[in-house]
This record gives structure tokens, sequence and C-alpha cells, in this order.
């Protein structure tokens, strides 16, 4: 059956008008007012007679009391619907919503059987599609990333192998040289897959809550001491301000890597000589630490994604100082595990501060 349907069915619902029993439409209502998806009711002459508040703000207007297609275009899910008010059914079809984040929905659309009347209504049951695609699309980004990143040193890992075995075969000098650099390139992959494993096991618990108590007085003092071979090569100090024992509920390992992620960053990232600051207090119920340093500093439009596997304001910089740009991602899921967040604020040639926020554990 094509568009437009026939004329409205005077007996078959609609503002005003009731069923032959009477109830089961005013069921149907508070039942499409109680569901959480977006669902729409239409009548057989193709005007919608319901759409509950989740459908008015999917669509971005009330579309009850008009026809279905002064709402909705997509040739699919208006035949669907004609198809649907002639009894046939259900069918499926998708539908793009236009809007400032467009949006993909998948549109259920069956017959619903007006009891004493030989009419139809069609239902329309919407289920947004945009998450699923979007986590599709990230699990797709992260193994071609993934790839990617453990390709270049394996290549050119076989570069330096196929050399040696060629044109460098007596070169005992070259064959050294070559060793080193084989050797860099392996340690690389063996970060990477270090980093890929971790974040692999913190997301695995990340809906695990944490049940011990932690220090981050403590572990701030144990990161400052294992990093300060770092912190004598890069010429930094890194100062610690911390107001008595932090006790915050958590896993000290756990809470170890984010410490530890966020001062080694200042540490690689500042300039050389430069000074790295490490403040935390007690704050209303909550624990905050910050790393504030004196480097280049980061331009607000990557602040955002940061965060993200992979993501590195420089690649080349970031690899030169044996960054697998994993680190933030594996933060955040700790924190996320901790009920915890992440603030970032920097500023172009003054530096940037990294502030963690974890709720205090107050049995301590
Ligand atoms: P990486 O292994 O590359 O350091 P991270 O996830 O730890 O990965 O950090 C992502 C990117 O964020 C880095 O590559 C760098 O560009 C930027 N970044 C992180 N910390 C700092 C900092 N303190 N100063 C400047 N840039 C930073």
């Amino acid at each position: 059956m094509k568009w437009p349907f026939r004329k409205s069915d005077q007996t078959a619902g609609g503002q005003g008008q009731t069923l032959a029993s009477g109830a089961p439409l005013a069921l149907v209502e508070n039942l499409v007012r109680v569901l959480p998806d977006p669902v729409i009711v239409v009548d057989s002459s193709g005007t919608v007679i319901m759409a509950n508040e989740e459908a008015r703000a999917a669509l971005d207007r009330n579309p009850v009391g008009h026809h279905l297609s002064a709402s909705v275009r997509t040739p699919a899910i208006l035949e669907a619907v004609a198809a649907a008010l002639s009894g046939e059914g259900p069918r499926q079809a998708e539908l793009e919503l236009r809007g400032p984040v467009p949006r993909s929905v998948d549109v259920y659309v069956a017959p619903l059987p007006l009891p004493g009347n030989t009419a139809f209504h069609a239902v329309m049951i919407f289920k947004d599609l945009t998450r699923e695609q979007q986590i599709e699309r990230m699990r797709a980004d992260f193994v071609a990333n993934a790839s990617h990143e453990l390709r270049t040193p394996l290549a050119s890992i076989s570069g330096f192998i196929e050399t040696m075995q060629g044109a460098a075969k007596n070169d005992e000098a070259a064959r050294g040289k070559f060793l080193g650099l084989m050797r860099t390139q392996a340690e690389r992959m063996a970060r990477l897959i270090d980093d890929l494993l971790s974040l692999s096991r913190i997301e695995i618990n990340e809906h695990v809550r944490p049940t011990g108590v932690a220090d981050l007085a403590q572990i701030a003092r144990v990161v400052r001491d294992s990093l300060e071979p770092l912190a004598r090569e890069r010429g930094c100090e890194v100062r610690l301000d911390l107001e008595g024992p932090l006790p915050v509920t958590g896993d000290w390992d756990e809470l170890m890597q984010v410490v530890q992620n966020l001062i080694e960053n200042a540490l690689k990232y500042a300039s050389s000589g430069k000074l790295v600051e490490v403040e935390g207090r007690a704050v209303n119920g909550h624990v905050e630490l910050a790393v504030r340093d004196h480097g280049p500093g980061i331009a607000p439009e990557h602040i955002p994604r940061l965060t993200e596997r992979f993501y590195r304001v420089s690649v080349q910089e970031s690899r030169s100082r044996g960054g697998t740009g994993l680190g933030l991602a594996i933060v955040k899921h700790i924190l996320n595990r901790h009920r915890g967040r992440i603030l970032v604020t920097s500023e172009l040639g003054a530096g940037s501060n990294f502030t963690i926020r974890l709720p205090a554990n107050k049995t301590s």
C-alpha cells in the first residue's frame, strides 16, 4: 500500500475518538507514555495520534495531530507504516535524524490491531543506534591503530635484519649500531604491548568497585622517588606539597599507575630545568592531586582528546620520549573505576595542570 493512506477511519482512534471497547486505546496511551524509547502511534489515515516525550525530543517537534510525513520523510519508514496499517509487518527501517548531533535510529514498525474494528493503527518504536555505531567504529579504529603502532617498529627491525644479512654482513661496526637500534625498537614494542594489556585488564575490571584503601600522599612520595633518575636526566625537580595523609578507596597499584603517568608526562614534556609541582589536599569529601609543569603547554583544541587511545599532540615527540599514546587513556579508565575524574588546564608557553579528584575514604 502506498502513501497517502486512506481517509481517516472515524472509529479507529485519534483525538477525542474512542474504540468500541474504550479501554484499550487509553491503555496503549499510558504504555506509550511510560516506555523509555521514543514511541509513536499512527492512525489509519497516517495521522500521528500519540507520541511520548522521547519521540518528541527525537523528532525535535510534537508530531501529534499532523500527518506522519510532516515529520518523517524516509521512504522506507513511510512504506513500513503503510504496510502496518494494512495489517502487514512488523518491519524495520533505518532513520537518520538531523539536528546539532545527527543520529542514526532503527525504527521498528508493527500493526496495532484495534478490537472490534477491521482497521489497524501502526506503532513505531525507535532504537538509537548512534552509540552502538560509535562503539563499533572505535573498536575498528583501535585495532587499526594498535596494528599500525606495532607494525612500524617491526618493519624497522625487519629492515635492519635484512641490512645485516646483506650490505652490512661483514661490517662489525655497523652491526653493533644496528643491534642497538633494533633493541630500541623491540623495547618500544614491549612498552606498547604492556600498555595494551594494562588497558585491557583495567577495562575488564572497570565495573568492579575497588575495595582497598590507598593514601595518595604516600603514592606521590613513592612515585617521586622512583622517577628520580628521569627527573635528573631531564634536569627537573619534582616538588611535593601534600597536606597530610590523603586516603581514598582504591587499588594501590592502579593509583600508582595514574600518578606515575602524570608525573612522568610532566617530566617528559616539560622543558629541561623546570620545576614539576605536585600538590595534594582534601576538599569537601574528595581528595585532589594536581601535577603542574612549566613546559610548553597544550593548545586548547587538543585538551578534550588527550585521554583518547593513541591521541598525541605530536606523534614524533611522544615517540622520541618513549611514549605509546596510551598513558592518559589508562589514567581515565582507572579513574572511571574509582569514580574519579581528571581535569586538564593548560596555557601555551606557560605549562599544564593535570588534577585528579577522587572520593575520600572516610573510614581510615
Ligand atoms: P604518551 O605516551 O604519548 O605520553 P599520553 O596518553 O600519556 O601518551 O599523553 C598523550 C599526549 O598528551 C602526549 O603525547 C602529549 O602530546 C600530551 N601531553 C601529556 N602530558 C603532557 C604535558 N604535561 N605537557 C604537554 N603535553 C602533554
